[in-house]
């Protein structure tokens, strides 16, 4: 039996089996709203990468009733693949990364906001942890992002997150948005995934803070979208050059400053390489076997070519 396939076979997995959820992910947002009771008061929501259905099966029941009956609820859910019908659930075959896609859910809303996004987006993971690590930030920026277009001010946001290295600067760019942000590893969450997830709460975009798309990664025209932005939503970080222009250039080459009849002097470097990429070549180059084929056959010299012809 293959790795994977036994690895699925887990207690939620088979508890989701028994009891209906489409993936065993529902029992992550359950147990997130144990913990922070996501769901108290909530008419409107957002499912973001929802596919196959298990989070907007949960946001289905615990907001619709067992009944499926509340009539003002309304639950969006987005995703780039098709998803099968859910009693109750507005589906958008869509792109978070798209302006039209914001557009789309608003437009579900009747101009009104949501009370709740939640996102469980996932890039297809490639094994190469600095590159997996890097989409779902960016991910999670694009579902940040479309959030500041459709959450109301004080409602909550809750994504999914790798803890990466470089996961503090994700929680700073949530910090400008929310007050109150913790990180969440629900138990259905297996300890070996670096997964984990955001309950960011009490929505409060800056002061004067237009939604936008102006991530240069998502769909903007710079001119357009970005350069035009004003106040606390325009950035500008200040660029300084150092040095005046009678230093040297790092991009020249200079002759050596040697006096009159100095000679050249060989200096160690005061820290050398631990283990450069270049060391296999130099080992190769030492010992004559750079670019060398190694062939289990010898090459015949032209005299032998020349006599068998
Ligand atoms: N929460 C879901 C559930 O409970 O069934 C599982 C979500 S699955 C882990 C991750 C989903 O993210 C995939 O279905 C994938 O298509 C979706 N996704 C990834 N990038 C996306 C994007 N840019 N826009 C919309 N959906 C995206």
């Amino acid at each position: 039996m293959g790795r994977s396939s036994k690895d699925k076979r887990d207690v939620y997995y088979r508890r989701a089996k028994e009891e209906g959820w489409r993936a065993r992910s529902a029992y992550k947002l359950l147990q997130i709203n144990d913990d922070f009771n996501i769901f108290e008061g909530v008419k409107k929501a957002v499912d973001l990468c929802a596919a196959p259905g298990s989070w907007s099966q949960v946001l289905a029941k615990k907001l619709r009733g067992d009944a499926g009956s509340e009539s003002d609820v309304k639950i969006v859910a987005v995703d780039l693949q098709a998803m099968a019908p859910i009693p109750g659930i507005i589906q958008i075959q869509g792109d978070i990364t798209k302006k039209s896609t914001a557009q789309a859910i608003i437009g579900h809303f009747d101009g009104e906001e949501a009370d709740l996004v939640v996102c469980d987006g996932a890039p297809d993971v490639t094994g190469l942890h600095d590159i997996d690590e890097y989409i779902q930030a960016q991910l999670l920026l694009a579902a940040l992002n479309i959030t500041t277009h459709v959450l109301k001010k004080g409602g909550t946001f809750v994504a999914k997150i790798f803890r990466g290295k470089d996961v503090t600067l994700l929680y700073s760019q949530l910090k400008i948005f929310f007050p109150f942000v913790t990180v969440f590893k629900p138990r259905s969450s297996r300890n070996s995934s670096i997964e984990a997830f955001v309950v960011c709460q009490k929505y409060s975009p800056p002061d004067g803070y237009v939604p936008n798309m102006s991530n240069p990664l998502l769909d903007c025209q710079y001119e357009m979208d970005y350069n035009h932005l004003e106040g606390p939503n325009r950035v500008i970080i200040p660029f300084l050059a150092c040095g005046d222009l009678s230093g040297f250039d790092s991009d020249m080459t200079y002759p050596l400053e040697l006096e009159p009849g100095e000679t050249y002097t060989y200096r160690e470097p005061t820290q050398s390489p631990i283990n450069p990429p270049y060391k296999d070549a130099c080992e190769l180059r030492r010992t004559d076997r750079l670019s060398k084929p190694l062939l289990d056959f010898p090459i015949p010299n032209s005299a032998d070519v020349d006599s068998a012809r």
